[in-house]
């Protein structure tokens, strides 16, 4: 009998994770090299003071097919709970229900015409069915387009700025339609919001991955950084990975494409991997006593406030004793001040920030916290992102390589992550 043949994948997250589950199911040896102590990448759990959650918020849409598909596979079909949720606007110092007719219609700081205009807007949004010319526009003119000058500058440049900051102005419109459409769609009725959770967190499905792996023979080998592609002969015969070569038939690479000059420096188009620019995040994961806000998402607008928006992920996943968990994103460039600050220091503002929407909330409250940084947290997706991405099949034969910026005009998420893996394994 033939022996099998092998890959080698580069990364432990659901992408990774996914396309070394395919692999062995398709009767491939598979091998997982994974730079961090544990799996799961952006969707890692850790301790908050005793409780096990994501470093970093993780919601699940109605649409995230990829999800359920794979739950299913690995017998967890059941472990999906769905839970009726609300947005709110911290817009003018005060904070509004949002993301409903109701809240639209009842909200202080829009004038009729741009109720309207807003409202077709979100209807537009989620009833398109394919990007088409928004893949060239640019979000703002979008946006600015159905809502008006005013509703940009009031709602979303605020936004847009605190997230991409001086790349804000070229942020491509069917990225931002993915998302609206992603969150819109996920809905019991055009008045509840309905989001879901994995029971146990992402950690769950990342566990029961390494498992199904390990249990069909293949490995995950934790605190093991791939330092180099070995290419011979145009073809990819290997991973260099602490010192030692790994052999593979074919490898697939699922790290963060700001990585890839590196680690493949013989491929002959890195000036199109070194062209995507990432955002990074510091996200502050905070259990607090008592509750900021009633809802799962508060988008914040406020010269005074310094993150665009927080998730009270309890409102979604309740924590015991009816604690709140609270995570606030800071996303910046690691060129900003704000990177070179200590965890300390941004945790101070994260809590001066929720003080102004609930004052009632003190640092008294804090019963545990932690600041998640990631430095490519966040592609930034031009006008036009879609002629611009490298093929996933690269010029070196066997070497496939992917992020979460190869789904464009998808959003990062873990269900197009576990698509996209899949498919690379499928492409084997
Ligand atoms: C703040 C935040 C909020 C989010 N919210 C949601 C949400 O609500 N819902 C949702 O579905 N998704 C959400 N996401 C996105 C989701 O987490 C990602 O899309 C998904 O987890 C990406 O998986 P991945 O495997 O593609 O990438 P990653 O998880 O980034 O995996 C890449 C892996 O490669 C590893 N690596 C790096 N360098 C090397 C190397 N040299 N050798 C070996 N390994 C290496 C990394 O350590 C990492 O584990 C969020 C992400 C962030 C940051």
């Amino acid at each position: 009998m033939a022996a099998k043949r092998h890959v080698v994948v580069l990364g432990a997250g659901a992408m990774g994770l996914a396309a070394a589950h395919r692999a062995l199911a398709r009767g491939w040896r598979a091998t997982v090299l994974e730079a961090a102590p544990e799996p799961g990448g952006m969707a890692a759990h850790f301790d908050l003071g005793g409780l096990s959650v994501e470093r970093y918020y993780h919601f699940v849409c109605r649409a995230d097919a990829p999800t359920f598909a794979l739950l299913a596979e690995l017998g967890l079909g059941d472990r999906m709970r769905w839970v009726p949720t609300s947005m709110g606007n911290f817009v003018g110092g005060a904070l509004h229900p949002w993301g409903d007719p109701v809240s639209l219609l009842r909200a202080p700081f829009l004038g009729t015409l741009e109720k309207l205009r807003y409202g077709l807007f979100a209807f537009a949004a989620t009833k398109r069915g394919a990007p088409g010319r928004l893949e060239h526009v640019n979000a703002r003119d979008w946006i600015t387009a159905w809502c008006g000058a005013a509703v940009w500058d009031k709602l979303w440049a605020p936004l847009f700025d605190l997230k991409f900051h001086e790349l804000s102005d070229d942020i491509s419109a069917a990225w931002i339609w993915t998302r609206l459409k992603r969150v819109g769609t996920s809905r019991r009725s055009p008045m509840q919001e309905e989001l879901g959770h994995i029971e146990g967190g992402s950690e769950t499905l990342v566990h029961a991955l390494v498992r199904a792996i390990e249990a069909a023979g293949g490995a995950v080998r934790l605190s093991a950084p791939a330092e180099r592609v070995a290419v011979e002969g145009g073809r990819a015969v290997g991973v260099r990975a602490g010192g030692q070569l790994v052999p593979a038939d074919a490898v697939i690479s699922t790290v963060p494409t700001p990585l890839i000059p590196r680690l493949v420096p013989e491929l002959p188009n890195l000036t199109a991997y070194e062209a995507i620019e990432n955002i990074g995040v510091a996200c502050v994961a905070l259990r607090l006593a008592r509750p900021v806000s009633r809802h799962f998402w508060v988008n914040v607008s406020d010269s005074r406030i310094a993150f665009p928006g927080f998730v009270e992920f309890s409102n979604l996943r309740p924590a015991p004793g009816g604690d709140a968990v609270v995570y606030v994103p800071f996303y910046m460039p690691r060129s900003h001040p704000r990177w070179a600050m200590t965890d300390a220091t941004i945790r101070d503002e994260a809590m001066a920030g929720l003080a102004l929407v609930n004052p009632g909330v003190s640092p008294a409250d804090l019963r545990a916290w932690h600041v998640g940084r990631l430095r490519h947290a966040q592609p930034v997706c031009p006008p036009g992102f879609a002629a611009k991405l490298p093929p996933v099949r690269t010029a070196i034969a066997g070497l496939q390589i992917a992020d979460t910026c190869f789904y464009y005009p998808e959003d990062r998420g873990i269900a197009e992550s576990v698509r996209l893996g899949r498919a690379m394994a499928e492409a084997l």
